[in-house]
């Protein structure tokens, strides 16, 4: 259970009366200090902030005295007591205090002052300087009494402190030391600790006299054990003596999880808003009367598995309805995705109405359009392809056609987000590989159509499984339907890691599986963040390749290859008429060649565990045993190691994604940086998960109970990331 102690920390100053302006001339109430907003104070209210500072402060987000009380010390130090020097270990960060009983400058590999203190009992320490004046050399003479702060060491012979903080004390005075833990505040260049002591002084000061509000009521906390919001503040800004440091740092304590857990809140609340938002909203009812779908079932050369029904039926139905269709469809590559999307695209097409399906890149936007030819040609449907390279004439008849609906299904990237791409009755979008497209994007398409009834339906698919945990706390705005398990008839990839010394043996092997008939994938992978070099070193490894491997027909497919001729090698290699494809990761997605059964990633160490397994995903179609070879170069690092057994040892994307999340967190399994989705401040989904729960509970009892909690909520931790929510 929570108890916050109070404590008197110390006070330099709260620079209300003296220094700088008066705070309380910034109330809108005309200067009454119960008018007094911290979240509308701008930090140069605070005294000793002038321009530059103010500047500094600004980079990091900061604008009003309410950002400076969210912005959380990183780590914390005990300067609360003075540990007697028979008490040190190696790895204590403390004050200790004695005599100095000896000094000397020594001019050993590097100059440096030694001063040996030791007290009354025998024990010592040996402080040791590399920088230091004449003056301090002369000051830290034998018989003087220092007190200093640092990091104990073990030196060569004895328990050392290096460069420590150090005063002399005076016999009379016995020098105060911090009444609570000190906390470091992540900072920017020229923000030093001590600035940043000063202006949280003065921020708790204010926040005595006005509060931030509460946003959580009483009735959710409790039960939780969390303490209110400006105890959780004043808590972690000045933790009391005695706060155990461990669990502060590592977020555990309950005052640190109050504020993740407002801030999961708060993610909730939006998501929810959006959901019910777009529930209210009005879409095409897309019943369909089935004779399309029919056709193209009764024209697969498979029948669909069980779950592969069940993604089917939740989408059929979704349709049927008059509000927006929402829904992450999560498969594992190779679960059999584009099939159930384009059973969904039939049912839109049977209800007169339009389709669009983006891909994140144009191989990928290429594929689709050529398996959704394939498909549909058949029943007299031709997709039609928009991509970034159709230009003018060409352009604009693809643009007429989607206009005027003579184009049912439109199929390409983010090209299709354009401001002249016009649908004239769009009913469904279906975008593909979510993770790679912000939330903006994902609403931005939507806002393309659905004529007079409403928003078109969305069918959003992803490859890269996201741990149901995740799914919760970044997609609440969705429903899910999960294609569990591959078709029958696949053999699972046997996978091995493979030091590049041999890379002999593994040439042979391939040269065996390729003269058997069987084809292979050799792929290169970046060698540095550029696509030039990786392509050429993909065109020098094609070359010595068939240099070595006589009888074999070596392909070559990269990025910088004009669309045409990377159709032509893939067409030539999907055909049987090349064994061997070396690649770039450009074959990630959109490849589908069940005969090829062999892979080699070279420097795999490089990848992301979810490219190595969409990699990987390239083979195992058919119904050989298929084999991926890890090409590593040594020494591997320990994490390296780690990630490198996580792929060999299993092939389920769940299980990946999952051991991926525990291993690098969660902004990089879902790939944050490229896509600006959510981030946190202060929350961890993974480090939280077991807020999670209560957290989409806790969103639930706002909605209802508190609605007038909800938009200050949001303003606070997500403010303007919202608003392109268009709700
Ligand atoms: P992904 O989910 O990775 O997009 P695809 O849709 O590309 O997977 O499907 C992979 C391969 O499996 C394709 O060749 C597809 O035709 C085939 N496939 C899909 N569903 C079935 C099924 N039920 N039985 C057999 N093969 C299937
Ligand atoms: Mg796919």
């Amino acid at each position: 259970m929570f108890r916050h102690r109070r404590t008197d920390g110390p006070r330099l100053e709260t620079g209300v009366s003296d220094a700088g302006p008066d705070p309380a001339a910034w109330a809108p109430g005309g200067g009454r200090s119960s008018g007094l907003s911290l979240e509308r104070l701008p930090i140069r209210a605070l005294a000793r902030v002038g321009p530059k500072i103010a500047e500094r402060l600004e980079r990091l987000g900061i604008l009003t005295v309410q950002d400076l009380l969210f912005h959380l010390p990183l780590r914390y130090q005990d300067r609360t007591r003075v540990t007697p020097l028979a008490e040190i270990a190696p790895g204590l960060e403390t004050w200790v205090e004695g005599e100095i009983r000896e000094s000397s400058i020594s001019q050993g590999r590097r100059r440096s002052l030694k001063v040996w203190i030791g007290d009354a009992l025998g024990a010592g320490l040996l402080l040791r300087f590399f920088h230091f004046s004449p003056q301090q050399a002369a000051a830290l003479k034998p018989g003087k009494r220092v007190r200093c702060y640092g990091e104990v060491r073990q030196g060569p012979q004895s328990l050392e402190m290096v460069h420590p903080e150090y005063r002399l004390l005076r016999p009379e005075a016995d020098e105060p030391i911090a009444p609570c833990l000190t906390p470091i505040y992540p900072s920017t260049e020229g923000l030093q600790q001590r600035v940043w002591q000063g202006l949280t002084d003065q921020a708790l000061a204010l926040m005595e006299r006005s509060a931030p509000a509460e946003l959580l009521p009483l009735k959710i906390l409790e039960p939780l054990g969390l303490p209110p919001l400006t105890e959780a503040l004043a808590f972690l800004h000045r933790p009391p003596v005695g706060t155990p440091l461990q669990d502060l740092i590592e977020g555990r304590h309950p005052a640190f999880a109050r504020l993740a857990f407002e801030e999961l809140v708060a993610h909730q609340v939006s998501l929810r808003r959006m959901r019910l938002t777009q529930r209210r909203r009005q879409a095409p009812v897309l019943a369909g009367d089935g004779s399309l779908c029919q056709r193209l079932r009764a024209s697969l050369p498979f029948r669909l598995t069980g779950s592969q029904e069940r993604v089917v039926a939740e989408i059929a139905a979704d349709l049927a309805q008059s509000r927006p269709m929402q829904r992450l469809l999560q498969g594992d590559v190779g679960a059999g995705k584009t099939v159930v999307a384009a059973l969904a695209a039939l049912q839109a097409l049977e209800s007169g109405r339009q389709v669009a399906l983006m891909a994140p890149t144009e191989l990928l936007a290429e594929q689709h359009h050529r398996s959704l030819s394939a498909w549909l040609g058949p029943l007299g449907i031709e997709p039609l392809w928009l991509a970034g390279r159709h230009k003018g004439r060409e352009r604009e008849e693809r643009l007429a056609a989607i206009a005027s609906g003579a184009a049912p299904i439109v199929v390409g990237t983010h090209a299709l987000l354009q401001d002249d791409v016009t649908f004239q009755d769009l009913g469904l979008v279906i975008i593909d590989e979510q993770h790679r497209f912000g939330v903006h994007q994902r609403l931005k398409l939507r806002e393309k159509g659905g004529g007079e009834d409403g928003a078109p339906h969305q069918l959003i698919m992803t490859a890269t499984p996201i741990p149901r945990s995740l799914a919760m706390a970044f997609y609440a705005d969705l429903d899910l339907s999960i294609i569990d398990g591959l078709p029958p008839g696949r053999t699972p990839i046997v996978t091995r890691a493979v030091p590049d010394t041999r890379r002999d043996e593994v040439i042979e092997r391939v040269r065996q599986a390729c003269l058997a008939g069987r084809q292979a994938y050799w792929v290169c992978t970046l060698i540095e963040e550029s696509e030039v070099l990786e392509c050429q070193a993909a065109e020098e490894t094609a070359r010595q390749l068939s240099a070595r491997l006589e009888g074999v027909r070596v392909g070559l497919v990269h990025g910088r290859l004009k669309s045409q001729e990377r159709d032509a090698v893939m067409a030539a290699f999907a055909s049987g008429a090349l064994d061997l494809m070396v690649a770039t990761t450009v074959i990630e997605v959109g490849v589908d060649v069940p005969n090829a059964s062999l892979m080699i990633i070279e420097n795999p160490e490089r990848l992301g565990l979810a490219q190595l397994h969409q990699l990987r995903g390239r083979v195992g179609r058919g119904s050989v045993e298929s084999h991926c070879l890890l090409l590593y170069h040594a020494p591997l690092s320990e994490t390296a190691r780690e990630r490198l057994g996580i792929i060999r040892d299993s092939t389920s994307g769940f299980e990946i994604a999952e051991r991926d999340l525990a291993l690098r967190g969660a902004g990089e399994v879902l790939g944050t940086r490229q896509t600006g989705s959510i981030q946190f401040r202060i929350a961890d989904p993974l480090r939280d998960q077991p807020l999670l729960a209560e957290a989409q509970r806790a969103a639930d009892v706002l909605l209802v109970d508190y609605p007038e909690l909800v938009m200050p909520l949001i303003d606070r931790w997500l403010g303007e990331r919202e608003h392109y929510g268009g709700v």
